[in-house]
């Protein structure tokens, strides 16, 4: 080996290095705020251990031995086909700002920062969670995800999942198809064949895991106070880097203790803080800043509907038919005819679902993330706008980007809105006091 090629060598190493330590730092930031929050964090620990276990200590995901992993984008892609074939699947978008940094300089400049980081993770080698992938399934949900499929092809097997544009009975069929070309891809990655039995089993631990979120919704909604919001997210966030019975035992124990909690009034807060439903694009840990800084400022997040939140993993699968085919169909109906992502054409489901949240909810407020680049939510901003004020529910428009030099800027708006929904409420809201 020649000095060039070991100075090369040696900056590599430095380099990677100097990104784990930043990428850790940030990670340690995120926790440290998540913790601070209060309000029954202790409860929260498996799930902030999980996180801890991924993005600080650099573990793979748990899983029973010598499973091999695939690696998932979105909510399109069923985890239950993954678990038939013996494999676990582990979801990979990513919300990373120090390998947002790397990313920016691999992919186009106006991509979103989600897509910027996965580039960055696949670009430094570095992450577990990525390279121990034998396979990665990648969704094609709008323009940022189809040419995030290309590149990560350079480094790692991909299957490109199409989704339909529409939810038509001719469009299910065609996702039908699609389906079962990705039960052939992943039996011949794993070497283990699906079956009725395989996917049936499969289907009822997920349902377990939707039972038990069933559950923790409930909940929320029956004691609103019972839980900070940026707390529900980071553990649906942990649910990434699981495997779905642990995730569903750890839940099931925190929907015991917060039951425990709901009876005997023990809530995050006494005062009647305004109430705050949080869409738009997706929010992935670390990433946690938009509902930190509305709990920062004096907002309760009660409900979110975003993908990495409470829409990810909701929708239970519901055969008509026992067969086989009559599973892999209502796999691909759950993915499409319930689903609020804005990459549909027609996606009137999305107000639907908002409308009956703010209800169940009674929310005073909405507060719309925009992650720079990510069209598709901006697009949908003017319908839910007008919606909202039909209803007579404020909202407000946040764009971002995987960085804190906007935080500041961000703070001031979100401190501003809470403000205005408190003197919306009058002299309780205002002041705070108890209910
Ligand atoms: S909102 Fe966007 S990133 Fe999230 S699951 Fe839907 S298409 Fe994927
Ligand atoms: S839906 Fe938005 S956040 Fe998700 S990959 Fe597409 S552009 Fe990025």
């Amino acid at each position: 080996m020649t000095n060039d090629a070991i100075t090369q060598a040696q900056r590599e190493q430095r380099h990677k290095e100097l990104f784990a330590s930043k990428a850790t730092h940030m990670t340690q930031k995120y926790l440290r705020r998540m913790r601070a929050l209060g309000g029954g964090s202790d409860l929260l620990e498996p799930f902030f251990d999980v996180l801890e276990r991924t993005y600080v200590r650099w573990e793979d995901v748990v899983k029973p031995p010598d499973t091999p992993t695939v690696g998932t984008y979105c909510v399109q892609v069923p985890p239950e086909l993954i678990y038939a074939a013996g494999a676990q699947p582990v979801k990979l978008c990513s919300g990373h700002y120090t390998a947002f940094s790397i990313g920016d300089d691999v992919v186009a400049r106006d991509a979103c920062p989600l897509v910027k980081a996965v580039a960055g993770f696949k670009h430094m080698g570095t992450l577990p969670i990525y390279e121990n992938c034998s396979l990665m399934v990648v969704p094609i949900t709008c323009d940022c995800k189809k040419k995030i499929a290309g590149l990560l092809q350079d480094e790692c097997p991909v299957h490109t999942l199409p989704v339909p544009a529409n939810k038509e009975d001719e469009d299910i069929e065609a996702f039908v198809d699609e389906l079962y070309g990705l039960a052939a891809v992943l039996s011949e990655k794993t070497g283990q064949a699906l079956s009725y039995e395989s996917l049936a089993q499969a289907i009822d631990r997920m349902g377990r895991a939707q039972y038990e979120l069933s559950r923790f919704l409930q909940l929320k909604r029956d004691s609103q106070g019972l839980l900070h919001g940026t707390h529900a997210m980071a553990v649906m966030n942990a649910a990434s880097y699981l495997d779905v019975d642990t995730w569903a035992d750890a839940l099931g124990k925190l929907n015991d203790a917060l039951a425990v909690r709901a009876r005997t009034g023990q809530l995050v807060t006494n005062k009647d803080l305004p109430r705050i439903l949080l869409t738009g694009s997706p929010l992935v840990f670390p990433n946690l800043k938009i509902p930190l800084l509305i709990e920062e400022s004096g907002g309760l997040v009660v409900a979110d509907e975003t993908c990495m939140g409470e829409r990810g993993l909701s929708d239970p699968v519901v055969p008509v038919d026992r067969s086989f085919d009559g599973l892999m169909r209502a796999l691909a109906i759950r993915a499409l005819r319930p689903c609020p992502c804005p990459t549909f054409a027609d996606n009137s489901q999305r107000m639907y679902r908002l409308r009956q949240m703010i209800r169940d909810y009674r929310v005073e407020g909405v507060i719309y993330h925009v992650l720079r680049g990510c069209l598709v939510y901006d697009y949908e901003y003017r319908m839910v706008e007008e919606e909202l004020e039909q209803l007579g529910v404020p909202v407000i428009r946040l764009e971002s980007d995987y960085t804190d030099q906007d935080v500041e800027q961000i703070r001031i708006r979100t401190e501003a809105f809470v403000e205005m929904i408190k003197l919306k409420k009058g002299p309780r809201g205002a002041s705070g006091s108890s209910r």
